[in-house]
């Protein structure tokens, strides 16, 4: 038989740490591994798959749309891709949607959207995009300059020029940033992923959103992460009482398919002409399709499901021996534990539970319909991993 993790050693460009196990199959939220042994998944592949392995109707739209057509150029309508964006808008509050592949891409759009709105309205001068730091913004140059992490960018220079970083909570801070270097648009997660699953202040993202408004600086939220049901609303904004002029998104769209949009609320909607921006593969009918099955079932009760799932979880940690403490929204979760989090992380995938980490915590990113047994059989052995 061939050893494909040392295959995979020697071939596959080493970026990823990856741990000493091969994932074969998986039904909903188990997966297995090569040996046969079965793991609760606390990670659903980062936040991806929304509705777990091989769900029954992702894969009927996705094989639906596969047997009539897997790929038109954008030159073309295709069904999936206007259904879509029509349902992410109605759901959102948005006007129109431009479909990508990744995070990092919808990021891009939604920094070349501001861009050009800024440059028509008050002129090229205003260019520069306010973020935050400890922010994650993605991998490719220009979102790594977004990326408020200064240790992501030390090789890598020049990064995209335009990035300036303020400090998440001091909105006077923030506010001076953006007005001394003219700001286009402020970039913020409402709950830093990456970051260590660290929620913004309320009145923080609210007092920006206020002040972007009367400045006519675009607010952009990157909903990479915590979009589409993760947090227990559609999109974290939803949960801070605030309407972003742009969004990013990606990640549990596509349910497991590589998809991602920016969506471009009142103000921009129309910024985006022919030949500003594209994407061969965006905007692909399979893809959509399964990311419209993702959607249509991310209505209010069963969010309120999932806000009940992570209050669940959230109670289960709270004061528990061995977690400071618990932080995030929904099926978001952050613990900061005494052991070092990758320690845990060990101890649990021996037991059989498959959690992530962010920073100095233990993140949990269940799929977003894991049924109650698995979750509390998961909490279990992630309580007795933080005892020890
Ligand atoms: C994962 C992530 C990205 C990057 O997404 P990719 O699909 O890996 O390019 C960007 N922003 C946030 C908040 C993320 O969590």
């Amino acid at each position: 038989m061939n050893d494909i993790k040392a295959i995979d050693r020697q071939y596959v460009a080493g970026t990823y740490a990856r741990y000493p196990v091969q994932i074969v199959a998986g039904q909903g939220s188990l997966v297995r591994d090569e040996t046969g042994k079965e793991y609760i998944d606390m990670g659903s592949g980062i936040g991806v798959t929304a509705f777990g392995i091989a769900d029954e109707l992702w894969k009927q739209a996705v094989t639906e749309q596969l047997g009539k057509v897997q790929h038109m150029s954008n030159l073309y309508y295709t069904e999936p891709c206007a259904l879509l964006a029509k349902a992410l808008c109605e759901k959102s509050g948005m006007k129109k949607v431009f479909f990508c592949n990744s995070g990092a891409e919808a990021n891009e759009g939604a920094i070349k959207a501001a861009r050009k709105y800024a440059a028509e309205k008050k002129g090229p001068a205003y260019s520069t995009i306010v973020t935050l730091q400890n922010s994650f913004h993605g991998r490719t140059l220009t979102t790594l300059a977004a990326t408020g992490q200064e240790h992501y960018h030390e090789l890598f220079q020049p990064l995209t020029p335009g990035f300036v970083h303020a400090a998440a909570g001091d909105l006077e801070g923030t506010k001076a940033l953006a007005l001394a270097h003219k700001a286009a648009a402020v970039m913020i997660e409402c709950i830093q992923g990456e970051g260590g699953v660290v929620a913004l202040d309320p009145a923080y993202v609210q007092g920006l959103a206020a002040f972007c408004a009367e400045q006519d600086i675009l607010l952009i939220a990157d909903e990479v992460q915590t979009g589409n049901g993760r947090t227990g609303a559609l999109y974290a904004y939803q949960n801070y009482g605030v309407l972003p002029d742009l969004v990013s998104t990606a990640k549990g769209l596509g349910g497991g398919l590589p998809l991602g949009a920016v969506l471009l609320g009142e103000k921009v909607r129309n910024v985006l002409g022919f030949g500003d921006h594209g994407s061969t593969f965006g905007g692909n009918p399979v893809c959509c399709a399964g990311a419209l099955s993702v959607l249509n079932r991310l209505d209010e009760s069963f969010l309120a499901g999932v806000r009940a799932k992570g209050d669940y979880l959230r109670a289960v940690f709270a004061q528990a021996p061995g977690i400071e403490s618990v932080s995030g929204m929904g099926l978001m979760i952050g613990l900061k534990t005494d052991r070092p989090a990758a320690d845990v992380v060990k101890a649990c995938m021996e037991q059989g539970v498959l959690c992530l980490t962010a920073k100095d915590r233990v993140r949990l990113l269940p799929a977003l319909n894991i049924p109650q047994e698995l979750l509390e059989k998961a909490a279990a052995v992630i309580l007795a991993a933080c005892a020890v």
